[in-house]
């Protein structure tokens, strides 16, 4: 969600007639754009503003953006004098005047919420030419017990299916091969206008577009239906990537969480969902949430084992303002938490790279991303969203090539071409 806005973020400033800065200390311009999900990503982003006074003494103008910018509010121009503005996720459009009123030396709050604006509507400045994020919902009514979001994002809101429909055929006569459609919780889509999830039906239609690849996140397991496994299965177009947060393998914590599911259901959808042939399924999980036992986190662990998870994104609890687990009493320790944060690594290691090492021998397709970190290498994704790397000289980005596997790790293969 953020990369979409930080596009739009790029596209308004490039329509402006902005030219991207090589480095911050010779930009003119700084807008920070920010999450609120952890209380590790606000310091980072306190300590970086802080350490822009460089370009600030030059006369650059500072500004935050995002969920960080729609919590904290004039708070964050108190606390960090180098900040000119301040605005949130539904005050994009008015970028420029922010800038224009930093110019002339005024500051700006702006955080109102707006249920009729998408940022979507505006200029973008896309990262990579061949992929596009497409904003199907904004916001969410969930109120995990933990999660700022809703507080950050405001309420759910579907944008309407003809905007959608629109502006996926637009991206796809603008020659992009590849489209993920994104929201909190995807499979929600349609419930505010509805009154039931459209879900399944909308990514049929922009499956039907002709796109090379259609990837969608997140889902929620409380909306989860068993039609999409159905359209997946028989789609090629759609990608073979479920990710379907579950958060605790406990019912117990489930339940305090907010969750709307249970263990039991997640692993019936998860059974229905391994059917589909190399099907990779990826999740979130949280350690250390209030009240968490050994018993529970033990469930976690067993629940990673059976589920089998392609990709593991893991958390330690960080309490967040208005979210209402912060506020329960029985807080876990920290040293706990990191011992539990281990625990589940190690595990979680284990079950991916017993997941990868079954495609080590398999041919299969996968499409450029660029050089890799890894140097002598190409990084390429494959169907399943899993990262793979080859050793060639030659590479374009967004090509779709085909790797045979030779080897693999926890989180990524390694492989050879395959020319044809
Ligand atoms: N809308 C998505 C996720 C949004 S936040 C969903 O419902 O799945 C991304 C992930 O951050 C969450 O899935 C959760 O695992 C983690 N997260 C959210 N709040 C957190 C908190 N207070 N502490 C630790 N992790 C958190
Ligand atoms: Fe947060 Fe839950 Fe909404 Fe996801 S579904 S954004 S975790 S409140």
């Amino acid at each position: 969600m953020n990369k979409h806005d930080s596009e739009r973020i790029s596209g308004l400033l490039e329509v402006a007639g902005f030219l991207p800065a090589s480095s911050s200390n010779d930009a003119d311009v700084i807008i920070v754009n920010t999450c609120a999900v952890r209380e590790n990503a606000v310091k980072r982003l306190k300590g970086y503003v802080r350490s822009l006074g460089k370009p600030k003494k030059r006369g650059a103008v500072i500004g935050i953006a995002g969920c960080v910018a729609q919590i904290e509010k004039e708070r964050l121009l108190k606390e960090i004098p180098f900040v000119d503005f301040v605005f949130g996720p539904d005050e994009i459009d008015d970028l420029l005047t922010f800038v224009s009123e930093a110019i002339n030396g005024r500051r700006t709050v702006a955080t109102e919420f707006d249920t009729h604006f998408f940022a979507s509507e505006l200029p973008s400045k896309r990262e990579t030419p061949h992929h596009a994020w497409l904003l199907i919902t904004k916001g969410c009514d969930n109120f995990c017990s933990y999660c700022v979001v809703p507080y950050a994002r405001g309420k759910m809101v579907s944008r309407k299916r003809e905007d959608i429909i629109n502006e996926a055929k637009k991206l796809f006569n603008d020659g992009v091969l590849d489209i993920t459609l994104i929201g909190q919780n995807v499979n929600a889509y349609g419930k505010d206008i509805y009154g039931k999830t459209d879900f399944v039906n909308l990514l049929d239609e922009i499956a039907n577009i002709g796109f090379r690849k259609v990837s969608f996140a997140t889902s929620h397991p409380a909306d989860f239906q068993d039609q999409l496994i159905e359209l997946m299965a028989s789609k090629g177009n759609i990608s073979k990537q479920l990710h379907l947060p579950v958060q605790s393998g406990s019912n117990r914590v489930l339940m305090r969480m907010k969750r709307g599911y249970t263990r039991e259901r997640y692993l019936e959808i998860v059974e229905k969902i391994r059917k589909i042939p190399n099907l990779s399924l990826t999740t979130d999980i949280i350690v250390g949430f209030p009240g968490e036992t050994d018993k529970d986190f033990n469930e976690t662990i067993e629940l990673v084992e059976v589920a089998s998870f392609d990709q593991v994104f893991t958390f330690m609890f960080s309490p967040r303002p208005f979210a209402e687990a912060s506020k329960y009493e029985d807080q876990i320790p920290e040293d706990v938490k990191k011992e539990r944060f281990q625990i589940l690594t190690e595990k979680v290691k284990e079950v991916n790279l017993k997941q990868n090492l079954r495609l080590v021998g398999d041919a299969l397709d996968a499409i450029v991303e660029g050089k890799s970190k890894t140097r002598g290498f190409v990084q390429a994704r494959t169907e399943t969203g899993k990262v793979v790397l080859f050793k060639n000289g030659y590479h374009k980005v967004g090509e779709k090539v085909k790797v045979l596997i030779k080897d693999a790790g926890p989180h990524h293969l390694v492989g050879e071409l395959i020319k044809d």
